[in-house]
């Protein structure tokens, strides 16, 4: 990743509210997260040290995607894209990444089915209002389609050997695969968070129940910064309002 044309004030830890851009140095070694929106979806590029990780691919109504990423990284030094969850506006450049550039794909066993069919159900909203937005913006849409792939690597529980710096953990409830990534004590939530306009738990979600339980679950950790896959990130002490 190129950070050359950052200011020098983001070259010292950098976690304001509104910033969307968090660089940290860590004896020496740069550690660096940085955002590469597509459309509304936030996908992230964790730079651990040595190995490169995309969180999430964006979707293809975003023509530019691909151009904005590589402005950020030759896509060819991506070890790994770990997907939040099956849901398209997350997974739509996957298998062009996979197929084009030999990237491996990490996803939940649980959203399997969903990349391997290229279709997903919108789930449903909770209460008038975000049904209210839903409809609006679904325009009655019910499902999504898009061109399947087969992940690389079918995680259920757990972290990888390769990857020592980060940390897997299921959270369930928007979708039945859907996962969060930590690294540095941030969390990278996926759909289980959003900031539209404030911090809250998704409005949608295949499951309520669930994605209440995914929440009280990370309440429990001590964090330090949320990055949501729709909205700016948030401090983590938002939690405890949800
Ligand atoms: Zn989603
Ligand atoms: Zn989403």
């Amino acid at each position: 990743m190129d950070f050359r044309h950052l200011s020098p004030v983001h070259k010292e830890e950098c976690f304001c509210p509104n910033k969307e851009l968090a660089v940290v140095i860590k004896k020496g070694n740069t550690i660096m997260i940085d955002i590469v929106k597509s459309g509304n979806t936030n996908c992230y590029l964790i730079n651990t040290g040595n190995k490169n990780i995309l969180v999430d691919t964006g979707t293809i109504a975003d023509e530019q995607f691909l151009q904005k990423l590589k402005a950020k990284i030759p896509l060819e030094q991506i070890d790994l894209i770990i997907l939040t969850h099956g849901h398209y506006d997350h997974v739509e450049y996957a298998s062009v990444l996979q197929k084009e550039y030999g990237i491996s794909i990490l996803l939940h066993k649980n959203d399997l089915d969903k990349v391997t069919r290229g279709s997903m159900d919108f789930p449903p909203a909770k209460g008038f209002f975000s049904n209210f937005i839903r409809d609006v913006t679904l325009s009655g849409m019910k499902k999504a389609a898009y061109t399947p792939f087969t992940p690389d690597i079918v995680i259920e529980n757990g972290n990888m050997a390769e990857y020592p710096d980060i940390q897997i953990i299921p959270l369930p409830g928007h979708t039945p695969g859907s996962i969060g990534i930590i690294f540095e004590n941030n969390l990278f939530a996926g759909d289980l968070m959003m900031n539209m306009p404030f911090p809250s738990m998704s409005w949608f979600a295949e499951d309520f129940d669930i994605l209440s339980q995914s929440i009280k679950k990370i309440q429990h950790l001590n964090l330090n910064r949320i990055y949501p896959g729709h909205g700016k990130s948030f401090s983590y002490s938002w939690l405890k309002y949800f």
